[in-house]
């Protein structure tokens, strides 16, 4: 396969601009798509070129098969990459690229199609001798059906959309009571999130932790993984907080889950970068949850930890290169990522939209920032409300928990609110320190982390003051 000359990035915000970073790094000339309230973000300044998409939701612009589509053909793109959300997981996307001659840096429509559904992965990879969770995955959809699977795997029950994704049409049921009304509001939420509201149930593991393995593979059939990653923190099921390694994680089971992963890859023919997810209880039985064909939202974590570039890796394999090694590479040290939010967590975490007057980290080595926005930035309605990623690295998990508290401390977000102060809360709490929380921590705690911190309440306060009067300074500022 020849090189690639040419990536078009199919998504916005921090992870465009992360792909245009190793794009550019690789001499590989890059090319933004935006819409209408994103022309003048930072990912489209970032890019040697820029088109645009028109639209302003996501579903007129990002999500538009046939815009993006014509935007390759018009720019010469030879290879879209397509980041996570939107379009990263969507075989037509992948299988239209193909027929026009462009590369998906990805794996094969095959692969996402396999792994895209959660009824038709838990079949495929259990028959590969994957450990799933206890449950329902039959054709019908009939209630009785539901009441006497969910009899026989005992309550409590989630119910979980098949093409769910991001934590959304899934339902915690407790008793044979609820369960119609759980059903009926999973059904729900996964029809107009998905479009298809094919339901399964599984035992619902109590007190759970989420570890997941970074796999790869290539075209030549290899795939190792590249550790783990622990993304137990959560709200309503969607991470909030990401570590490697894992704590408290004993090597034994780590071994048997990473061949775990592997396998599931092998069913699917895996090539690229993905993301093999399991639930684990407290007993530490684990289950696969899911497989995520794309980058995942924090592997910046893998990557402090074992030096590697996985976008790198991934346009490499894309070009039909072999992994550069096929041993899983040694981990030096700790990394841990927190996800800030332009969100107000006293209004239910309710994303707070609006000019962003200061945004400013601390600038050390051991500490890494990915995000799309800066000062004077607009944080719109139409996407996601993620300000920035921040990760940390330390020589040990105690250091890394250390510098991350510091490091959420110097940080200064005028503007929306966010959920630094809760974050630090989160992070600074004995059950972290111990790595001990599972995936109800944040629930079970929600009061506590809520509560007010008037000294940094006034810290802000002074910062915000002192700030909106300098104007800003930033040179990437769109509002010098
Ligand atoms: P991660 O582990 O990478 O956070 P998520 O499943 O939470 O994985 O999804 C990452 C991003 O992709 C989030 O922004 C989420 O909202 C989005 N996403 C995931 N699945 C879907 C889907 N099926 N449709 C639309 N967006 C999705
Ligand atoms: P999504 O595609 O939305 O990411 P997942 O199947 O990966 O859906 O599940 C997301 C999260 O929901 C998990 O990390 C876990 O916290 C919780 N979860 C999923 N399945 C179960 C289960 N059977 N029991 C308990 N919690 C679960
Ligand atoms: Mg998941």
């Amino acid at each position: 396969m020849k090189p690639i000359q040419k990536i078009l990035i199919a998504n916005r915000g921090e992870i465009a601009v992360r792909v245009i970073r190793t794009a550019k790094k690789m001499g590989i000339r890059t090319v933004a798509v935006y819409s209408d309230p994103d022309s003048q973000s930072l990912f489209v300044l970032s890019a040697d070129e820029a088109y645009p998409l028109g639209g302003t939701d996501a579903r007129s612009s990002y999500l538009n098969v046939d815009k993006v589509i014509e935007a390759c053909l018009a720019t010469g793109a030879d290879a879209v990459h397509p980041g996570y959300g939107f379009l990263s997981e969507n075989t037509d996307f992948a299988k239209k690229l193909e027929q026009h001659g462009i590369s998906f840096i990805g794996p094969k429509p095959h692969s996402i199609e396999a792994m895209g559904d959660k009824i038709g992965s838990r079949i495929l990879v259990a028959k590969s001798g994957v450990p799933v969770v206890p449950g329902y995955e039959g054709e019908s959809q009939e209630m009785s059906v539901f009441k006497k699977e969910a009899d026989k795997i005992g309550y409590p029950v989630m119910a979980k959309a098949s093409a769910g994704g991001g934590g959304k049409g899934m339902r915690r049921i407790n008793s044979s009571d609820e369960l119609e009304a759980g059903i009926l509001s999973a059904k729900r939420e996964a029809m107009s999130a998905f479009g298809d509201d094919r339901i399964l149930l599984e035992k619902y593991i109590v007190n759970p932790r989420h570890v997941e393995f970074q796999i790869f593979g290539d075209t030549q059939g290899n795939i190792i993984h590249l550790h783990e990653r622990d993304c137990s923190l959560q709200r309503r099921h969607q991470k909030v907080v990401e570590e490697t390694p894992a704590p408290n994680f004993p090597s034994s089971l780590k071994s048997k889950m990473a061949e775990a992963a592997v396998m599931a890859g092998k069913a699917v023919q895996y090539e690229g970068a993905g993301t093999v997810e399991f639930i684990l209880g407290e007993n530490g039985e684990f289950y696969f949850l899911e497989m995520n064909t794309r980058l995942q939202v924090e592997h910046p974590v893998t990557e402090m930890t074992t030096g590697l570039d996985l976008v790198e890796w991934q346009i490499r394999v894309c070009q039909g290169e072999p992994l550069p090694n096929l041993q899983t590479p040694k981990q030096n040290g700790h990394a841990i990522e927190v996800r800030i939010y332009a969100e107000d967590p006293k209004e239910g975490f309710l994303p707070s939209i609006g000019k962003i007057h200061h945004l400013s980290f601390p600038t050390r080595e051991d500490l890494r920032i990915d995000s799309g926005v800066v000062t004077g930035s607009e944080i719109t309605m139409y996407y996601d409300p993620m300000i920035a990623k921040l990760i940390v690295w330390g020589e040990d998990r105690q250091t890394a928990i250390q510098r991350l508290i510091e490091c959420l401390s110097e940080t200064i977000v005028f503007g929306p609110k966010t959920n630094l102060q809760f974050l630090q809360k989160l992070v600074s709490t004995d059950q972290f320190a111990k790595g001990t929380v599972s995936t109800h921590f944040i629930a079970d705690h929600e009061d506590l982390l809520l509560k007010e911190n008037t000294k940094e309440e006034l810290k802000y306060a002074f910062a915000g003051l002192f700030f909106s009067s300098k104007q800003t300074l930033d040179p990437w500022s769109p509002i010098r």
